[in-house]
């Protein structure tokens, strides 16, 4: 069920407390929406670090590594971990296709913004894309937290308009013969892209699989 009654306060209801950190992608300036007025939560983060930069208590290149270790190393390995189980267990992919929150849960990745989840196959005649156009909505307990590009005004309203285009930019280049489809995460319905298995992984474990598997590729702004 998405009947979207909240969606009115989607942006605020959520928590976004994370801001502007991570590396970026080459859409515009994510680091910096202006466009987009910060919440509640979020001004108090920048006022919170602010202040103990300030005071000499943290240093911002410290918090910038940190954040960038959940958002591309630790979070998205659940993802991976997940991923990797579908390519070498068919009865595990048919459950995780079918009722992808139950499968995660069972797993452990459950929780905060991953509360209702779909995973999205790749084929040879489909990619998926996943974006938020209104917010960030994003699966933390697969993904971690989501990338600065990801919440970025540009990114969210591109990807809907132009997917072909943004996939382009982030080097990703489909035949025109893959059908794209995006799928606009939102406070009910969380997405996980399950990418095309490369070829030449035949005889991998499914943890050196897990290795290959990367967050941009569970998001679909990417490929392995
Ligand atoms: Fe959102």
């Amino acid at each position: 069920m998405t009947d979207h009654d909240d969606d009115d306060d989607h942006d605020h209801g959520h928590g976004h407390g994370h801001h502007g950190h991570g590396h970026h992608h080459g859409i515009d300036d994510p680091a910096h929406p202006h466009n987009a007025p910060l919440t509640d939560v979020q001004l108090r983060v920048r006022a919170l670090e602010s202040l103990l930069t300030e005071k000499g208590l943290v240093d911002p290149a410290a918090l910038d590594a940190l954040i960038d270790t959940y958002e591309t190393k630790v979070g998205p390995r659940n993802g991976a971990l997940v991923v990797a189980r579908a390519w070498t267990d068919p009865a595990f992919k048919q459950r995780l296709l079918a009722d992808a929150t139950a499968t995660l849960a069972d797993l452990g990745f459950l929780g905060r913004q991953g509360e209702d989840m779909v995973v999205v196959e790749n084929t040879a005649s489909v990619h998926h894309l996943v974006v938020c156009t209104l917010c960030s909505c994003y699966p933390w307990p697969v993904l971690g937290l989501p990338p600065v590009w990801y919440k970025s005004a540009p990114y969210r309203a591109r990807a809907v308009i132009d997917p072909r285009g943004v996939l382009r930019e982030l080097g990703v280049e489909l035949p025109d013969d893959i059908e794209v489809r995006v799928w606009d995460s939102t406070a009910e319905l969380r997405y996980l892209v399950l990418p095309r298995r490369p070829e030449g992984t035949e005889g991998m474990t499914e943890e050196e699989l897990a290795a290959l598997v990367t967050r941009d590729a569970m998001i679909g702004t990417g490929v392995l």
